[in-house]
């Protein structure tokens, strides 16, 4: 096919329906904001040249975040109305002309590539399609008073999703037909076509491609998740450094005053270290120092956030999720209790891992052996990482 293919994806909705605290394109779904896939899927796709987002002005920070390392093009700002927010993603590729834009829900995160295939052959081929599902439920018309005025004909009934696919041009002209009109109030583009009288086809969709909405969409979204990551794993990890000359030390990500530092060859970080440690042995792929050798200058007074960092994203390689982290820190002084929850905080924040999901505990030795003599501190974790079901 000649002519390049972009793809929309709209994400400036408040997502209220689904409860909680964030836009429901930004909570996470099995260790990753849903927003990531539903642009990852374009963005990784052979044939999609360009990938415009469109976002909330509000939610930059949020955005940024979970886009991290994504070849996309810079977000646009939606407007009131989903409708609003299609046409800034199109007015926005409007210098490109691409041939080909396939529109998509951000709240769509389980689309697969085949189906983003067939949206491009369908557009290739009609101008205007959008992938459909038989309906298998018998579907009423009520009248006013909630009584059945009429039962459909549910042979000739289709349940649309997206990604909907358009010739580019008569679609950007549609919808700015549709503006002129004063008409804001399609939910698909679909429907925003039909009125301009554009010819729009059907082509299969996927029962997977389900979209995200209430609370109970996804309850059942992330258990049909972590059902699929049934590979559980369980990885330990420890850690010693000594004490030596300082004024701190660096203990979870989290810098903590004290009468000395730790000696080592990075921030000496025992804590994130065991981490790291847990990390990789739930993966069986070696340990710390044979991802970071200590013979390396890079790691000199290296910060090791980027160890666990690290880690992290081999379990996100292997398409895998944390489910948990706990650790317990094992010294004299200084004391971990008013530190605690700045370390779970950060450790979440390193390997994007809900508050609720991290432990940091701590304990004396009672005065006995190199921690009861203030020498050093020791540091065990265990991590718990679930990973895709793949036959052994
Ligand atoms: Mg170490």
């Amino acid at each position: 096919m000649a002519g390049s293919v972009a793809a929309v994806v709209v994400a400036a909705g408040r997502g209220v329906r689904a409860g909680g605290e964030l836009p429901k394109q930004y909570r996470q779904i099995a260790g990753e904001p849903v927003i990531r896939p539903s642009l990852r899927l374009f963005a990784q796709h052979g044939e999609v040249t360009f990938v415009q987002p469109v976002i909330h002005a509000d939610d930059g920070t949020l955005y940024e975040r979970a886009v991290a390392g994504l070849r996309l093009l810079p977000a646009v700002f939606g407007g009131a109305t989903r409708q609003a927010s299609v046409r800034a993603g199109l007015e926005a590729l409007q210098g490109r002309q691409p041939s080909v834009v396939l529109i998509h829900d951000a709240a769509r995160p389980f689309a697969s590539p085949a189906l983003v295939t067939r949206s491009i052959a369908a557009a290739a081929a009609t101008g205007a399609a959008v992938p459909s599902l038989p309906v298998t439920d018998t579907v009423k018309v009520i009248d006013d008073s909630g009584q059945v005025a009429e039962t459909l004909d549910r042979a000739r009934l289709r349940i649309v999703q997206t990604p909907q696919a358009f010739a580019f041009a008569p679609l950007l002209a549609a919808h700015q037909r549709a503006l002129a009109h004063g008409r804001e109030d399609f939910t698909d583009d679909a429907a925003l076509a039909e009125w301009a009288g554009l010819e729009v086809a059907v082509f299969e969709g996927e029962r997977s491609n389900t979209k995200l909405t209430s609370a109970d969409d996804f309850a059942r979204a992330e258990a049909a998740q972590l059902a699929a990551l049934a590979d559980v794993r369980t990885g330990s990890g420890f850690d010693v450094h000594p004490f030596g000359e300082g004024d701190h030390v660096m203990l979870g990500g989290v810098r903590i005053p004290h009468s000395h530092g730790l000696v080592g060859h990075s921030d000496a970080d025992a804590a994130l270290h065991a981490l790291t440690d847990a990390v990789l042995g739930a993966l069986a792929e070696g340990d710390i120092g044979v991802h970071f050798p200590p013979s390396d200058p890079r790691w000199r007074g290296a910060s090791s956030d980027r160890f666990l960092a690290h880690a992290v994203e081999r379990v996100r390689a292997r398409g895998g999720a944390i489910a948990h982290l706990d650790l317990t820190i094992v010294c004299e002084a200084p004391r971990i209790g008013p530190w605690r929850d700045a370390m779970r905080a950060r450790i979440g924040e390193i390997a994007g891992v809900a508050l609720d999901r991290v432990a940091v505990k701590a304990t004396t030795s009672e005065k006995l052996g190199f921690t009861g003599r203030r020498e050093g501190l020791m540091a065990f974790a265990t991590a718990t990482v679930r990973l895709p079901w793949n036959a052994p």
